[in-house]
């Protein structure tokens, strides 16, 4: 039984759909102003597991992921480059493209445009219109060199006090926050146009020539960006829907803002059923982020472990619990790529059994098998599924070693890395042998086992032994790793 940790209750709760064997997921994408950073990466590759492993469990899922291409951000830097919009959007639109190819993302069913959905965005701010939900209010005139004329153009506000008239106890139920906490804030800017500080825009009114524009019924313009999500999510999966995921720094105010449009549209809650947020790649205490300015890239990160295959950052970031903060060290990350060929290796090895059928293989496969889908079934628990596939690995090299498996043993053990540890996570690299003598390797299984049974002087004597052949070994969450000296 699959258990997700729902933002919203606080709990974990049984998985069930709305709708049979369908699921309907949603997660916020990039805003494409820059290269991703490395903490947005680690967003989207968990979430691609979520997706994986529904897929995995026999659900049909239809993932949604949208993509902010109209944004404050994108202007300001087009603007500063003296280049379109459409340019910087449309670069690292592609760029992020790429980087999700490159990190092996494949269960998004569906890239969204903003600007490819302004029709439908146009008719939820209607709506809201319609239903006393939003505000129209006459655009601040702007001032400087590419000011334009205002006349005509209107600003439209989602209205905070009436929503919270008509649905009580749901603004800021999912973040914690307390309204009356968030009337006192100074920390919010208040547009001269707008009737309360909390108040989010919906429509932005052109105050610059230089300033990409629709047409609307309330004058040239462009969309707000809680706005953008939620008319591409109605669009795709319906006015309720299973899964919305995103980072943490998300749940306020972008996603109660969400929450309060979709649900003041349809009259309908909850908007979502599960809400899932993603921790933060951390550096020292703070959160990565780009308005701290100490972030770096995902791409950067690939160039720095350029000569590992992409399994390696897939794993680093798979590798503490999607809700904690991972440190972006780059320990973590070579202790990762130790995994990886440790697993390169183990499948390279096992091409070569020969020996008889094992009669104790089914239980040791099993085991595992079965931990590892536990593991997954509370919470996407990816850190201990790992744990077990590496506690596989050291159950079976010895019997590699020994030549105790059979040949078509070998294959039902590669199934399994391929069809479940594979297919789930995407960590599984082309086999590749470590240049270890089997003798070397024979002393690490014996120094193993004596560390299994704590017999810490024998295991340290085997040690000595393997590090006056050459040899170093290290020790890492995902057992030891041999190299040459
Ligand atoms: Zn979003």
């Amino acid at each position: 039984m699959l258990k997700i940790h729902n933002t919203l209750t606080g709990i974990k709760e049984e998985f069930k759909p709305l709708d049979q064997n369908n699921v309907h997921m949603f997660v916020c994408g990039p805003t494409v102003f820059n290269y991703i950073h490395a903490g947005n990466a680690r967003t989207f590759v968990f979430f691609d597991v979520v997706g994986r492993y529904l897929e995995f469990k026999g659900f049909e899922l239809n993932y949604v992921q949208n993509i902010t291409d109209i944004d404050d951000k994108i202007i300001t830097r087009a603007h500063t480059e003296g280049k379109k919009t459409e340019e910087i959007s449309l670069k690292y639109k592609t760029a992020f493209i790429e980087d999700m190819g490159v990190l092996k993302v494949t269960a998004v069913n569906n890239y969204a445009l903003a600007s490819e959905h302004i029709a439908e965005i146009i008719a939820q701010i209607k709506g809201l219109i319609e239903k006393g939900y939003a505000y129209i209010a006459p655009a601040i005139k702007a001032t400087g060199a590419d000011a334009v004329s205002a006349e005509g153009n209107n600003d439209v506000y989602f209205e905070l006090s009436r929503y919270n008239k008509d649905f009580p106890n749901q603004y800021g139920t999912l973040s914690g926050q307390n309204l009356e906490e968030l009337k006192e804030s100074t920390r919010v800017e208040m547009e001269a146009n707008k009737l309360n500080p909390h108040d989010f825009v919906l429509w932005k009114a052109q105050n610059y020539s230089y300033e990409p524009t629709n047409e609307s019924p309330w004058g040239l313009g462009r969309p707000g960006w809680h706005i953008e999500d939620t008319a591409i999510s109605e669009k795709y999966l319906g006015q309720q829907y299973d899964i919305h995921g995103g980072g943490q720094d998300l749940m306020f105010p972008h996603h109660e803002a969400e929450i309060a449009q979709q649900q003041a549209l349809s009259g309908k809650v909850p908007f979502v059923k599960y809400w899932m947020h993603g921790g933060f790649l951390t550096t020292k205490s703070d959160k990565m982020s780009k308005s701290l300015g100490n972030f770096t890239t995902l791409r950067d990160l690939v160039a720095r472990f350029s000569n590992h295959p992409a399994e390696t950052i897939r794993l680093y970031f798979l590798s503490a619990h999607y809700r904690s903060p991972l440190a972006f060290d780059e320990t973590l990350v070579n202790q990762a790529s130790i995994a990886i060929d440790r697993i390169a290796d183990f499948l390279a090895r096992l091409s070569k059994a020969s020996g008889e059928e094992n009669p104790a293989l089914d239980e040791i496969l099993k085991l595992r098998a079965d931990k590892f889908t536990a593991s997954m079934d509370d919470d996407f628990n990816a850190p201990a599924g790992i744990a077990s596939v590496f506690e596989l690995i050291r159950a079976l090299n010895p019997l590699i070693t020994k030549n105790a498996l059979s040949a078509g043993q070998a294959e039902s053990i590669k199934t399994f890395f391929q069809t479940t540890v594979e297919r789930i996570l995407g960590i599984v690299p082309e086999p590749k042998e470590q240049s270890i003598p089997p003798e070397i390797l024979e002393l690490v299984e014996q120094r193993e086992q004596h560390r299994t049974d704590q017999d810490w002087s024998k295991a340290d004597s085997i040690r000595a032994r393997i590090e006056s052949s050459g040899y170093r070994i290290d020790d890492t969450p995902y057992g030891p790793l041999i190299s040459t000296k």
